[in-house]
């Protein structure tokens, strides 16, 4: 079992762990500054405090960070992260570098309840919800393997983040916290299959985090096939909380398809989202499917996505092809299962 780690903890729980050590209040700051600023995860090597106090620190927590996990490298520079959890789970987060930017994809729950027809983790099914401890783990550990600060996080991992609300805006409220990470809003995307009270909820909250919609087909038997949870809340539905989402943030959205041979890459399809895309502030990401071991779906070919991304550019809609990121070691979209 791994010793108590110090991280999973908010700052206010920390400074009053340090005082209980009969340490001076000011001493969780500078251990902060140490953790969050320069990633250092040693106590040792947090050379302005006093020789007692870090000896104090190591002794109440003797690991900082768990070191019981495992990573993957791919060829392109991703890194998967397969982190055991205390209770024996495993989940997986991914770090993808790309010329100044470095992103991290969080996992949000051990698999996922969703259950979406093309993705490894939905087809695993749903074991629990991760706390904000696992989530800010997730963060600290690839952190500390990078060597580098994020600079953008999705919540686009294990899980739909709208299904665990609490734990996944308790850690956004961390990493955004100037005495932690201190990250911009913006540059945080959660990404979700179109849980409506999770995108009222953001859209109510401060900041300017971003939403990012699976939304992959716009019929909704289509839909409901590809996303399950389109039987709770079908298209009329998500549109109408988007257009809600959209009124009160202004800020626009992102609709991911990912793009399956002869299921959802048609022209027709194309002109059906560009009709649902009438009036909304967004962009499309077109993504690539990532088969997976059991997996029947097959990429759309390169020409039908080529004229399916015509179509949307005709219509004037901001469109991207997202380039498929880490595959070769089973981290890119759809791939994680904490395996
Ligand atoms: S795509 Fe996302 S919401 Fe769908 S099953 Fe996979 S993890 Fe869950």
């Amino acid at each position: 079992m791994s010793p108590t780690p110090l991280l999973p903890i908010a700052f206010e729980e920390f400074q009053k762990a340090v005082t209980a050590l009969g340490l001076e209040k000011f001493r969780a700051r500078q251990v902060w500054e140490w953790l969050f600023g320069k990633l250092v995860f040693d106590f040792a090597a947090m050379t302005d405090l006093s020789v007692a106090a870090r000896q104090k620190l190591a002794e109440a927590f003797p690991t900082i960070l768990p070191t019981d996990f495992e990573t993957l490298r791919g060829a392109d520079g991703t890194t998967k992260l397969s982190l055991p959890l205390a209770d024996g789970q495993r989940i997986e987060a991914v770090g993808l570098p790309d010329d100044e930017a470095l992103t991290f994809c969080l996992s949000s729950q051990v698999g996922c309840p969703v259950g979406c027809a093309f993705c490894r983790t939905g087809s695993l099914g749903y074991t629990r919800n991760l706390t904000v401890e696992e989530i800010v783990l997730q963060l600290m550990l690839l952190a500390k393997i990078l060597r580098a600060r994020p600079t953008n996080i999705v919540f686009m991992g294990m899980g739909e983040p709208f299904l665990n609300r609490q734990a996944v805006f308790g850690a956004i409220d961390l990493f955004t916290d100037p005495k932690q990470l201190g990250l911009a809003t913006r540059r945080i995307t959660i990404s979700t299959a179109g849980v409506v009270e999770g995108i009222r909820e953001l859209a109510g909250r401060p900041g300017e985090v971003n939403l990012a919609v699976s939304l992959h087909s716009v019929d909704n038997q289509v839909r409901s096939h590809l996303v399950p949870l389109n039987k709770r809340y079908p298209l009329d539905r998500l549109r109408a909380a988007l257009v809600e989402y959209l009124d009160r943030t202004n800020r626009r959205v992102s609709f991911e398809m990912t793009l399956l041979k002869g299921v959802n890459d048609s022209l027709a399809d194309a002109l059906n989202l560009v009709q649902f895309c009438e009036g909304l502030l967004c962009h499309v990401n077109l993504v690539r499917f990532n088969p997976f071991p059991g997996c029947t779906y097959k990429p759309a070919p390169e020409a039908a996505e080529k004229e399916f991304r015509k179509v949307l550019k005709k219509a004037g809609l901001p469109v991207t092809v997202r380039r498929s990121r880490g595959a070769d070691i089973l981290a890119a979209c759809g791939q994680l299962a904490g395996k």
